[in-house]
């Protein structure tokens, strides 16, 4: 606190007033001048309740931030000796924001990046190209020949392009998947769903090849 008759910053507080805002009475030691002013705004470590979602799972924890910083969606947090991204926000009046100041906040959701790996996954229906970006876990097994859903539509995987190669046959891990290629079936195929991959799409985009048109949503 600087004075504002001769801008020292020796003073003595004389009185306070308020609980929340406080507000101070000070004396300048200079020359005397005595005025109200705002306390400066004491910065504490809040602990803020986290919802972390891991792939299938996920469980309350909590994490330590600045009581005069702001969080935001997006934001990259460390808890629980993971890397995980800030995905909503709930503040004190039960609103999901994109940001809020940390002392207003009651709840915080993020998703773990540990397990995350995004992978192309784009299925051809003669011309019509539907080319999601997925996320999964890390570990999540692919096959060539494997039967998938996503959004209720059936495709099989024909091909992968790994960080390396391209592949026919076999099968790899989603981390060094780059993106698979799928085929879709039509609406009676009878092929058993090995996995519904809905939930993990992230974006998804529409090419049709011979319009040369772009449709996006999501
Ligand atoms: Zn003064």
């Amino acid at each position: 606190m600087t004075c504002p008759s001769c801008n020292s910053d020796d003073y003595e507080i004389l009185k306070t007033k308020g609980k929340k805002n406080k507000e101070l009475l000070v004396k300048c030691n200079d020359c005397e001048h005595t005025y109200w002013t705002p306390a400066p705004e004491e910065v504490h470590a809040v602990k803020v309740r986290v919802i972390i979602s891991e792939f299938e799972k996920s469980w309350k924890t909590s994490v330590e931030l600045f009581s005069d910083e702001y969080l935001e969606v997006g934001t990259l947090l460390y808890i629980d000796d993971k890397d995980v991204e800030v995905t909503s926000i709930e503040n004190s009046e039960e609103k999901r924001v994109f940001e809020c100041p940390v002392i207003d906040i009651k709840t915080i959701w993020a998703k773990s990046l540990d397990t995350q790996a995004r992978i192309g996954l784009t299925i051809d229906n003669h011309g019509i190209v539907l080319s999601h970006k997925i996320e999964v876990e890390r570990d999540f097994i692919f096959a060539i020949g494997d039967v998938g859903e996503v959004y209720g539509k059936k495709f099989r995987i024909y091909a992968f392009k790994t960080l390396e190669r391209n592949m026919r046959k076999g099968y790899a891990y989603a981390k060094v998947i780059k993106r698979i290629y799928g085929r879709l079936l039509p609406n009676n195929d009878k092929s058993k769903v090995k996995y519904d991959l809905s939930e993990y799409v992230v974006k998804t985009t529409i090419k049709d090849k011979e319009k040369n048109k772009d449709n996006y949503f999501n």
